[in-house]
């Protein structure tokens, strides 16, 4: 097992910043996330980790050991690329089996790790049985037997499950998050999917451009976005966002949104300008005498929620309501706003102010 560091990570391809002074740690035995849109610089920042490439500056470090110059293979850890990889030729038995071999291991150890391997994942039925007629989950199972029979510090993982359909991504997912539950390794995993981000990680670093945005546990993420990145990337529909000139004091105390007075939190300094309320859709709640007001100009049944789509005079705003309240279009509703959980940016930096 491994606790991972990074500190002021660096990676430039020619006049190109792919990743711009990151520093985290990722502790022993954690789940951890890498979460951005395409390009943010994810995969570029695990290479780094994996030492399958060299940062341009900064440092890392394996259980406190700055692995900077060390090479892949003297990291001790598994990448898994591509969980579909395995050597259609072989059983399932020697597929698991070969990193250990490959490696020159006595033949009794051998059959010790892959059976010890096959019990954890449950794939003891199937050792004998060649590969090429498994299902996919037998097939990934296999093939994150190989990554785990070394029994390395670290797995690192680039998108597994990109290439599954929705519902056996599902599956997989949650098979892989109860595998790291049983066995403990460090693992740090890929995603551009902010929901299983959410799902399965115990932190998660968020990336965009480059740039380290935030670093936390999911609910830490979702709840307190340290930026307005953060907040419309993270959230299902996104967050809504009331752009208003304004003052907020570090007491606590209400933004005015064109007349109507909304409480907020305490802020961590005192500032005027150009501010953001940020508002998640299933905090917004119907009021009939509420003052601010919207107009519906759409309405998404979702089951036992509806998302509500209204017209306000800051622009568009979503509700998440329950399906028990009758909404039609071009109804004007009170809208009210859950002023705990309430977020509030800098409009021109995007930093959270509270
Ligand atoms: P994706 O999910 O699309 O893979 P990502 O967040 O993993 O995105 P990276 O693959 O880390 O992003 O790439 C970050 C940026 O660095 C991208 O703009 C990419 O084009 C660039 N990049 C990555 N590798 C190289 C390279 N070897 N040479 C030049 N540019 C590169």
């Amino acid at each position: 097992m491994a606790q991972i560091r990074i500190q002021n990570v660096c990676k430039e391809f020619g006049p190109f910043t792919a990743v711009q002074s990151s520093s985290f740690t990722i502790e022993d035995g954690e789940f951890f996330m890498l979460l951005g849109p395409s390009g943010c610089g994810k995969t570029t920042t695990l290479r780094m980790m994996a030492g399958l490439e060299l940062p341009t500056s900064g440092e890392i470090f394996i259980d406190g050991e700055e692995v900077g110059m060390k090479r892949a293979s003297q990291r001790d850890i598994a990448f898994v690329f591509q969980m579909f990889a395995l050597y259609p030729h072989m059983n399932v038995r020697r597929n698991i089996s070969y990193p250990l071999v490959s490696q020159g291991m006595k033949r009794e150890e051998v059959r010790t790790r892959v059976t010890e391997v096959a019990r954890i994942l449950r794939i003891e039925h199937i050792l004998d049985k060649p590969v090429g007629g498994l299902s996919g989950g037998d097939r990934q199972r296999v093939a994150l037997g190989r990554a785990i029979v070394r029994r390395p510090k670290a797995f690192f993982m680039d998108e597994p499950l990109g290439a599954l359909d929705a519902e056996f991504r599902e599956h997989m997912a949650e098979e892989l998050r109860a595998l790291h539950d049983r066995m403990g390794a460090t693992t740090v995993y890929v995603t551009h999917d902010q929901l299983e981000a959410m799902q399965m990680g115990d932190k998660i670093v968020v990336m965009n451009h480059g740039v380290v945005e935030q670093f936390g546990r999911p609910q830490q993420i979702y709840d307190w976005p340290a930026t307005k990145f953060v907040a419309q990337f993270i959230g299902s529909p996104s967050m809504n966002f009331l752009d208003f000139e304004g003052m907020i004091g570090i007491n606590g105390n209400s933004v005015d949104l064109g007349g109507i007075k909304v409480k907020v939190p305490a802020a961590r300094e005192g500032r005027a300008g150009r501010l953001t309320l940020g508002v998640r859709p299933e905090h917004v709640s119907f009021r009939d005498d509420a003052v601010y007001r919207g107009r519906v100009s759409a309405v998404e049944y979702l089951g036992t929620t509806q998302i509500v789509t209204l017209a306000t005079q800051h622009g568009e705003l979503k509700a998440r309501i329950s399906s028990a309240r009758t909404v039609r279009e071009d109804d004007l509703i009170g809208l009210d706003f859950d002023t705990r959980t309430l977020s509030l940016f800098d409009a021109e930096t995007g930093k959270a102010l509270i």
